[in-house]
């Protein structure tokens, strides 16, 4: 895994690569290796119109949006098996151990599941990953099955997906991504409320390529209680004073907003801002495979910009507190956040 390191001083690469951390915002199928997909496509016969793995890799290496949207189709049509399901899902909980990551919540898109398998057979696959998962690399991971907003028509088999998969205990909310020009979070209201009617956690990517408007029909009409990315509520001081009220999260991914133009290269990125402010925030890598990211590669980029570990240690009590773990998983992973902390001095910005 490439963690770029350049400039930074050796203790707080260390510091940033052994810290436990939390992730709330990480696509499963976003998180998939180039090489995993290849290797998939090779077993199920898949062509990916390319002559070796190198060759692949390069087309895979993130460019701009429009190429990224059609890695990201062309990836997924290799996920041809619900076995295939159980590999990524084993090879995801290996990346997050790695990198230190004890508790994770990660989307997995559905809508795309839902037209290709039958739903008992993908869950058994689902759960199957989750069992080896998390047996082999002892780290937590709730998954939150996402609905494709360009697949409107998709929304309430995926929210009864996710209901069948949150009564086997594999799936703890549901959630929308894909992209949000077009398609409001207003379409999604009914698969919202059936989830919430069945007990299920909300969340919504928005205020990403939209604006302040989008942020509040996710939080209005869809009632999401956290938001994915969000960083354009900047542009509505109203929003950002009812985000500190409502204690709304935002889900946080720095690498992915410079990659899709967000935020333009060489500014700063406003997460500052948005803590000044007061609002929560997470730390996230949202498809780190596909954008060339980790989440220890997101410390790296924000200990560039100032910040200090003791202050992202902080950041992952937080995340925590926020996540939709229940009282005894938060209880299990604050006790191994706080034993880190006790045992170690974390480095402020004077130790740099
Ligand atoms: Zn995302």
């Amino acid at each position: 895994m490439l963690f770029d390191r350049n400039n930074l001083p050796a203790n707080l690469i260390q510091q940033a690569i052994n810290m436990p951390k939390i992730e709330l915002h990480v696509h499963i199928e976003g998180a998939t290796q180039a090489e995993t997909f290849y290797e998939l496509a090779k077993k199920n016969k898949v062509d990916f119109g390319v002559e070796s793995l190198e060759e692949w890799k390069s087309f895979f290496e993130f460019k701009d949006f429009g190429h990224f949207l059609q890695v990201y189709t062309k990836s997924i049509t290799a996920l041809k098996t619900p076995e295939d399901y159980t590999h990524i899902i084993t090879e995801f909980y290996r990346q997050q151990a790695e990198q230190n990551i004890i508790y994770s919540e990660a989307y997995i898109s559905a809508s795309f599941i839902i037209q290709k398998f039958d739903t008992k057979e993908i869950l058994d696959a689902i759960e199957k990953g989750i069992q080896q998962g998390s047996e082999k690399y002892k780290v937590k991971i709730n998954f939150i099955p996402d609905i494709s907003r360009e697949l409107v028509d998709s929304q309430m088999a995926v929210a009864g997906f996710a209901i069948e998969g949150f009564n086997r205990g594999l799936f703890i909310g549901l959630g929308i991504g894909g992209p949000e020009q077009g398609f409001p979070p207003e379409l999604f209201t009914e698969a919202f409320k059936k989830a919430k009617s069945n007990g299920l956690r909300l969340v919504a990517h928005a205020g990403e390529t939209e604006g302040a408007k989008s942020i509040w029909g996710a939080i209005n009409t869809l009632g999401a209680e956290r938001i994915g990315h969000g960083v354009r509520s900047l542009e509505d001081p109203k929003l950002i004073q009812y985000l500190v009220d409502n204690k709304i999260t935002l889900e946080v991914s720095p690498t992915s907003n410079y990659a899709l133009g967000i935020i333009k290269n060489g500014d700063m990125h406003p997460i500052r801002q948005l803590l000044d402010a007061g609002v929560i925030c997470t730390i996230n890598s949202d498809d780190p495979a596909m954008f060339s990211t980790s989440l220890v590669q997101e410390y790296f980029l924000l200990l560039k910009q100032g910040f200090d570990c003791k202050e992202l240690y902080k950041m992952n009590l937080q995340a925590l507190k926020v996540s939709f773990a229940c009282n005894e998983t938060k209880a299990k992973i604050t006790d191994q956040l706080e034993n880190y902390e006790k045992n170690r001095i974390l480095f402020e910005p004077k130790d740099k």
